[in-house]
């Protein structure tokens, strides 16, 4: 009886996995990488000790209640509530926007009515759909507090212009009339007591799951009954159509005594700063913060993905959108084989949709399959 092959193990390809073997069907998961979790991949620092978030900062965050009630079947979420800041010429600002940074940016004192007046005058009110990044930044944020502290980062985030990026990625951000500086609006934020791999290993813990880690797809010649790829359908393809643009990022890490910036992430939104945010990851678990001598920082940078680079962020502009239809039709002739995940489907995907995508593309295989 052939198994059902799984490629990657983040939490796609454990959550796939698993509900497979909940339905009685054998799979084995497989990644080339030496841990599971993908680029949520938590690991205590050997140095400190401290649970570093070894590809960047991740905070679990939903308002979908099946997915929430999923994750918690395998750890235990402590509630996380997090409070960016970001540093602009030699000050320091409250993130998301909101009515403190409005207030400390026009040194102003002003009630949420009057900001909301104060920003809507600054705003470009003749932008009705705004459609790039930079328009959906002048129309709601305006120019001086879009100048400030989006255009700078994201020049450095994406390396090129916000009126080239699609709107959807500033719409991840709130933009706040009060002082409610909570980054998220989900009613459930947390992070996970023993870090993100220990949940996605308890996923897979089940004996009608087999994973090997080390083990690149490419050197397999095992045959499988149907195959779930949450790796970039380009890859899959070994790149027949071209290469899907992504940016990845890189993490200068250092040691320092005590506190370095007593907060968990610092943004720096200038162009003359080479990094984007500072990350101290002590303070993603609050619970044990105090119980550590020194304190592990990293500088994030970020950069056009090369060939041997980890990817992250999807860049999805006009022209990798008609090269990823490309892939698509060609994916739609090959029925033994499933695209899932932020890679698969090249979407900028945050863990909870991840996680709601997973659930539902399992259920999709184990309703079309003969009874
Ligand atoms: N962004 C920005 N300035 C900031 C924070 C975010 O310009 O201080 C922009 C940037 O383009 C970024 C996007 O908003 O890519 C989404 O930010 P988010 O914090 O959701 O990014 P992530 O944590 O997923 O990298």
């Amino acid at each position: 009886m052939q198994r059902v092959g799984i490629v990657g193990a983040g939490f796609t390809g454990a959550v796939i996995a698993r509900e497979l073997a909940e339905a009685g069907i054998a799979s084995v998961v497989m990644d080339e990488r030496s841990h599971v979790a993908g680029n949520c991949h938590t690991e205590r620092d050997s140095r400190t000790g401290i649970m570093v978030h070894r590809y960047g900062p991740h905070i679990f965050h939903t308002d979908r209640q099946h997915v929430w009630d999923y994750v918690n079947r395998f750890g235990e979420m402590v509630p996380f509530i997090l409070r960016v800041k970001t540093t602009y010429r030699g000050h320091v600002y409250s993130l998301p926007v909101n009515l403190h940074t409005i207030n400390q940016f026009f040194g102003k004192a002003m009630r949420p009515d009057e900001a909301r007046a104060f920003v809507e005058s600054q705003a470009r009110s003749d932008i009705e759909e705004p459609r790039s990044f930079e328009e959906q930044a002048l129309r709601f944020i305006g120019q001086p507090l879009y100048e400030a502290f989006f255009r700078g980062y994201t020049r450095k985030q994406w390396g090129m212009e916000p009126s080239l990026l699609p709107a959807s990625i500033l719409k991840r951000l709130p933009l706040r009339f009060d002082y409610n500086d909570n980054y998220f609006n989900h009613p459930h934020q947390a992070i996970p007591r023993d870090g993100y791999s220990a949940i996605v290993s308890r996923i897979m813990d089940h004996p009608k799951i087999e994973h090997r880690l080390g083990c690149r797809f490419e050197d397999v010649d095992e045959t499988f009954s149907h195959l779930f790829y949450s790796g970039g359908m380009d890859r899959y393809y070994r790149y027949a159509l071209g290469r899907l643009g992504y940016r990845t990022l890189d993490f200068r890490p250092s040691y320092h005594a005590g506190d370095y910036q007593g907060t968990a992430i610092m943004n720096h939104p200038e162009e003359e700063v080479p990094f984007t945010r500072v990350t101290e990851h002590k303070h993603f678990a609050p619970w044990e913060a105090s119980g550590f001598a020194e304190t592990i920082v990293f500088h994030e940078t970020s950069r056009a993905c090369g060939p041997d680079d980890i990817p992250y962020y999807p860049i999805r502009l006009v022209d990798e959108t008609s090269m990823l239809r490309a892939y698509e039709a060609r994916a739609r002739e090959d029925a033994h084989v499933t695209f899932v995940g932020r890679l698969g489907t090249y979407e900028y995907l945050d863990m909870d949709a991840t996680i709601d995508r997973a659930l539902s593309a399992a259920q999709a295989y184990l309703s079309a399959r003969p009874a």
